[in-house]
């Protein structure tokens, strides 16, 4: 079942990003230096790429080393940023693969509270955090359906960093000339949070 979720994620992930890479890039090049796209799709290259070595491993691991493979193959702030995001997630997975909402919630916040770290950042500086976060209050919310609640969340956390002043990361040396742009990392997020969501429903 691991093995075959881990595989399906990853061709979903895969595909999505680089569906995307021009739109992620056009948004990096109003706002950043235009190498999203790039960074994201050689990132989720390699993981594809390593697919059969990721796939046979538990769930923990499985995440850790899809961190790390980010870690060495994307340039720029996003991938130690993601790798954090995926190591963390990976090491509380490790102690116990997450069987309900509550654990998935317990082991995503341990990946967002990495993201914090790493970035020195959190919520209201215009980043990847702004989608990530809500995504983690959706799921510790509890109420309804938690792929539904976790899909608006990252649809409308991605739109609230259309009017914010960047204050990390690159946009922030844009100053008031980073607002109006949507934040390249937050619309790459929102798109790995539907990847994951559908991956689960269509696993169910
Ligand atoms: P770079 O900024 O080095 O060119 P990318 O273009 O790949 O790297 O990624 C930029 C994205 O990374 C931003 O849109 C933002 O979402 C995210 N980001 C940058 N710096 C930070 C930070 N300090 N904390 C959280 N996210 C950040
Ligand atoms: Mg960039």
């Amino acid at each position: 079942m691991t093995a075959e979720f881990l595989r399906a994620l990853i061709s979903r992930a895969a595909e999505t990003i680089r569906a995307h890479s021009q739109e992620l890039t056009e948004l990096d090049q109003a706002i950043g230096d235009g190498d999203h796209g790039t960074n994201m799709q050689r990132g989720f290259d390699a993981i594809e790429a390593a697919a059969d070595n990721i796939a046979a491993l538990q769930f923990g691991p499985a995440l850790q080393k899809a961190g790390m493979t980010l870690v060495t193959t994307v340039g720029g702030a996003s991938g130690p940023l993601y790798g954090s995001l995926l190591m963390s997630m990976g090491k509380a997975a490790a102690r116990g693969a997450p069987g309900d909402r509550a654990a998935v919630a317990a082991m995503f916040n341990e990946g967002v509270e990495a993201v914090k770290r790493r970035g020195k950042s959190d919520a209201g500086c215009k980043t990847m955090l702004e989608v990530l976060i809500p995504v983690l209050e959706a799921l510790n919310g509890g109420g309804g359906d938690a792929l539904a609640a976790a899909r608006q969340a990252a649809d409308e956390g991605l739109e609230s960093t259309r009017e914010m002043l960047a204050t990390k990361g690159r946009a922030s040396f844009l100053g008031k000339r980073s607002i109006g742009h949507l934040d390249p990392g937050a619309r790459s997020s929102a798109l790995l949070v539907h990847v994951v969501c559908d991956s689960i429903e269509e696993s169910q």
